[in-house]
This record gives structure tokens, C-alpha cells and sequence, in this order.
């Protein structure tokens, strides 16, 4: 066995202001799988998570609703552990939020040591103040005519129209964003003007990273997905530009230097920090403080970060620089960066009502089949679509058809003419030799396939056993070969290969499919807890209850759902 690794595993934060859907949990499945798997080979994982709970879009939202942004935090927050871990089963060491009293000191101090280190400076810059707020309006709090395209529903932040990226100040004809107005009445054009006033901000200086970041990149991104590598190389090659990371606003981390008190510190720069807060809760929480370093301040520790490709400036370009900036913390080495899952040929759209919301999807189906679905489906290498009858018939054909059938009628032929379990009585000929050699050489090639993140091909190994499985059940006959006493020994054999084959997948799939893992190792008598990513040795099992792995998904239930698309979520 080899040296156990140090195994740091970081997934996207989910925006704590609406419900995941389908393109959410594609992008974040990867992460689970990973953990999964190098839990079993014995190494030491951490995998850390949690929700974004700070930024405008929470703000607005609170204003036009008039209750505080903590309390549309709070209940995202919930929804997503109930989605994420109590049914999708990711195996998060921790879930976090970003909001908590320990991240915001983490994030403190990283702004303090930075700023220590001269890679913080302050610029005084302008900005639109609202006398009737008595504040100044940072991006999404004013809406305005967008001065590259004339759309004059365009955000502060950016024109939804033509994309471009913008600042308040550039608006023609800013005014404030009508959603927070909402709570007041009878405003004079009077309340709502405008000032152009002067704020003070800091920034960070990647420009004077831009070489260091080239280096780096130049060393580590040969393992990472296409997309991130194209993307990160694209974008250092137009030049870093110094980043302001605070702004005006009082939802946020506060900036702990006196004389910034209605400012907070910018989500982009906080919320990557969070791989490292959480990793410094998880260890408070194991009263082990100081064993975040084991992963930290490692140079053999192995980090992945688990994101979809809108994410991918965060995790290859901002929390790098970050960490360069901070000198001796572990930098990422593996981005696995998926591409987008579309929805039945068109992008998902919360305004218009096209999508598949996750809570609403997994009360009506089962988890497992939609880890099925994303392992076989998903958008690893290019973008990917989920097509409910694509669903259906991939579930019913292959999970069920495939893998699902070879599990019950193996087992059920090996418990009810062998109760007693199937044993090696006969030598084994060269079709049985061949089927347990396949299913042995699985596990070096499936484990080094889920390492590089190709779960997909890590995926094809596993079901390509299961259709091997069907042809020797297939070949061999046992319904058959039983009419005749004579042949007793041969079909005990057979059978002993089946459950040999069996057990073997349901330790491969464990890290794709852990309820799928748990059931048949149920059947079997044995304890998941003991399951280790190795072959295991060939036993006398008795093959206790079994029952049907999945239920098939019948065309009424799709239609169902296919005839939602499009209207508002009920
Ligand atoms: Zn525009």
C-alpha cells in the first residue's frame, strides 16, 4: 500500500439566495466522488464546503423584501444541506457558511497580513450617493441606461443586454434600483437623486502578480480540465489590472482597520477564503486546532477544487494570487471545472422558468439515479443536456436494465438454489478466469481514472463489468443446467463467480453510487464500513434478503415534469 496522501477537496460555495438546480449539483458531483474514492483507498481527506451568505443580490432582495439579508441566508442555507448532503449524499467533511464569526476573522486576517505585506493599497474613487439613503449604492442597488449598448434596464453590475461589465458611475441616467424603494411611499423625484461623492477603497495589486501567477500556472495546470487551463493562460495574457475588494455596503465581512465602518470586504475576495476557514473550523470542531496544517502547509498534500467553468477565474486566477500573495499556503493543484448541463436544449432560466429545481426533484425521484444520470451524462469535457426522456430511458435501460438486473438475478438464483451461499466446488474455466480478471484490474484503472476526473471513463470500466456479467449469466444458464442434478457443482461455481463479481462492483461503484454500495453489500452480510477500494478476497457469502435496487421511471412521471417547464416554479 502506498504512503497515505493528505487529500484536500474544495466544491463550489452555492449563492445563498435561490434553490440549486440540475446545472448546480453537475457541477459540484465530481467533488463527492473524489472524496469518495480516496476515503476508501485509505488516504486522508478533507472536503469542505459551504454557502455564500454575503453580497448585493442577498441585499437587494432584503430591502425589497424589508427583512434582514441573514434571514434569506438562513433559509437557503437549510435547503441546500437538506438537498446537498441529507439527499444528494455529498460527504462533506464540513458545510459552512460564509457568515459565521470564525470565517470572518479568518478573512480579517488574510486582509491584515496582506495588507501588511504592501499587497493592499487604498485609492479614493467615485461613487453615487443616495442623501435620502444615507449611503453610497454599490452595483446592483442602481439600475440605469447601459452606455456601451443604450439597454436602459442595464445593473450596476453589468447589462444583462450585451454583458458588458460596468461600474454604477458609468450609467446614463442612474437611478436607484426600484426594489429597494420598495418598502417606502411617496417618494419625490427629490428623495431619489443622485450624488456623485467621493469613497475610499482598497485594492489589491495583481498586477504585481502577473508574473509569479504566469509561473505558476506554467508549473501546475498540465492536470487541470481544458477549459481552465485555455480559460487562465486567455486571461493572464491581457494583464492583470490591481482589483478593488472593498465596497459600500454593510452586508458583508467588515474591514478591520478603524475609519472603514459602513464598508465591507468584496465576496470575491472572501468567499474563496473560505476553503481555508472551513478548513480551520473543521479542526476547531475536532478540538485538533492546529490540523488544517496537515493539508495546508503540506508540499505533498494534493488540493482539488470542484466548480463550474463560470467559476473558474476564482479558483485559477483570485484565490491563487491570494495565496501567493500570503507566501506559504498550499496552492490549488487540480481544477476540475465542469461545463455547463443545459436543459432540455436550452439554458437554464430562473426568470423564465426553465429549470429542474433540485429540492422539487429529489422528493419525486431517487438521488442515486440522478448521480447515474450526472456520472454518465454530465458536462465533463464539453456542455451536456439533460433531456427527461434522456433520463428515463438511460435509468430504465441501463441502471435497471444493465447493472440493476445482474445484481437480482444473480443473487436471488445464488440464495434461492444455494442458501447455505455459493462456494468454488468446480475448477474455473477460462470464461470465469476472464470475468474475475476483469473485474480485479478494475480497481488500479477505475481509481487512477476518478483521480484525473474522468468519471465518465472511470464509470464505462464499471457498467462494461455489469454487461460481462449478463453475457456469462447469460452463457452459463444456471435455470437451465440445474434441470440435471449431475451438473450441481458446475452451477454452484458459476454462481460463486456471479456474487464475485457482484461484491467487486459494489465497491466500485461505492464512490459514484453510495446508496446503490450500501444495498448490496446488505445483501450480501457484509458491512459497508469495512469496504476498502482493493479486491476483495474471494468468500463464502450467503446471500441474505434482496430486494429491487431502483424503481423504474415510468413515462407518466416525466410528462409531469415535462409539462412545467417553462411556467413559474409552484
Ligand atoms: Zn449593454
Amino acid at each position: 500500500m502506498n504512503k497515505k496522501r493528505k487529500i484536500f477537496i474544495g466544491a463550489a460555495w452555492p449563492y445563498a439566495n435561490g434553490s440549486l438546480h440540475l446545472g448546480h449539483a453537475s457541477a459540484l458531483y465530481g467533488a463527492d466522488v473524489i472524496a469518495r474514492y480516496y476515503r476508501l483507498n485509505g488516504d486522508d481527506v478533507l472536503f469542505v464546503s459551504g454557502s455564500d451568505c454575503h453580497g448585493t443580490p442577498i441585499a437587494v432582495e432584503a430591502a425589497e423584501k424589508g427583512i434582514k439579508p441573514s434571514d434569506i441566508a438562513d433559509k437557503y442555507h437549510e435547503e441546500f444541506r437538506k438537498t446537498l448532503i441529507d439527499r444528494l449524499e455529498f460527504s462533506y467533511d464540513l458545510y459552512t457558511r460564509t457568515d459565521t464569526d470564525q470565517h470572518i476573522r479568518v478573512v480579517q486576517e488574510l486582509f491584515l497580513d496582506l495588507y501588511e505585506k504592501g499587497f493592499l493599497y487604498t485609492k479614493v474613487e467615485k461613487a453615487l450617493y443616495s442623501p435620502l439613503l444615507e449611503r453610497f449604492l454599490p452595483d446592483r442597488f442602481v439600475e440605469g441606461t447601459c452606455p456601451k449598448c443604450g439597454y436602459d434596464g442595464a445593473r450596476g453590475d453589468q447589462c444583462d443586454e450585451c454583458s458588458a461589465l460596468l461600474d454604477p458611475i458609468e450609467l446614463i441616467n442612474p437611478k436607484i434600483n426600484p426594489k429597494i424603494l420598495k418598502q417606502r411611499d411617496n417618494l419625490t423625484k427629490e428623495d431619489c437623486r443622485l450624488e456623485v461623492r467621493e469613497s475610499e477603497h482598497f485594492y489589491l495589486k495583481l498586477s504585481v502578480l502577473q508574473e509569479s501567477l504566469e509561473d505558476w500556472v506554467a508549473e501546475t495546470s498540465k492536470p487541470w480540465r481544458k477549459n481552465a487551463r485555455s480559460f487562465t493562460k486567455g486571461f493572464l495574457k491581457k494583464g492583470l489590472h490591481d482589483r478593488a475588494i472593498t465596497r459600500d455596503t454593510d452586508w458583508g465581512v467588515p474591514i478591520p482597520l478603524p475609519g472603514y465602518e459602513n464598508k465591507r470586504i468584496y465576496v470575491w475576495f472572501e468567499a474563496v477564503a473560505g476553503y481555508l476557514s472551513a478548513s480551520k473550523l473543521w479542526a476547531e470542531n475536532k478540538n485538533v486546532p492546529d490540523k488544517w496544517k496537515e493539508w495546508w502547509c503540506n508540499d505533498d498534500a494534493l488540493h482539488y477544487y470542484v466548480h463550474g467553468k463560470d467559476n473558474i477565474p476564482f479558483h485559477t486566477i483570485i484565490w491563487p494570487a491570494l495565496l501567493l500573495a500570503e507566501g506559504s499556503l498550499h496552492k490549488p493543484d487540480r481544477i476540475v471545472s465542469s461545463e455547463y448541463l443545459d436543459l432540455e436544449g436550452k439554458q437554464f432560466s430562473k426568470s423564465r422558468g426553465w429549470a429542474v429545481w433540485l429540492p422539487d426533484f429529489l422528493e419525486k425521484f431517487d438521488p442515486e439515479t440522478l448521480r447515474y444520470f450526472l456520472v454518465t451524462n454530465g458536462p465533463e469535457s464539453s456542455d451536456s443536456n439533460f433531456f427527461w426522456t434522456d433520463y428515463a430511458q438511460k435509468v430504465n435501460g441501463e441502471l435497471i436494465g444493465t447493472f440493476g438486473n445482474l445484481v437480482n438475478r444473480a443473487l436471488l438464483l445464488s440464495s434461492k438454489n444455494f442458501p447455505d451461499g455459493a462456494r468454488f466446488v468446480a475448477p474455473l474455466d477460462d470464461e470465469s478466469e476472464r470475468i474475475l480478471r476483469l473485474a480485479k484490474d478494475a480497481f488500479p484503472e477505475v481509481g487512477k481514472l476518478i483521480g484525473e476526473a474522468k468519471f465518465r471513463a472511470a464509470f464505462k470500466v464499471i457498467l462494461d463489468i455489469a454487461e460481462n456479467g449478463n453475457r456469462f449469466i447469460h452463457a452459463k444458464a444456471p435455470w437451465e443446467k440445474l434441470k440435471d442434478e449431475a451438473n450441481r457443482d458446475q452451477v454452484e461455481t458459476d454462481l460463486a463467480v456471479l456474487v464475485q463479481v457482484i461484491r467487486t462492483l459494489a465497491v466500485l461503484v461505492n464512490p459514484f453510487l453510495p446508496e446503490t454500495s450500501r444495498k448490496i453489500h446488505g445483501f450480501l452480510g457484509l458491512d459497508i464500513d469495512s469496504v476498502h477500494w482493493e479486491y476483495p478476497d474471494a468468500e463464502l457469502l450467503k446471500v441474505s434478503s434482496v430486494s429491487t435496487l431502483y424503481k423504474k421511471i415510468e413515462k407518466a412521471d416525466i410528462d409531469i415534469e415535462i409539462a412545467k417547464l417553462g411556467k413559474p416554479r409552484a
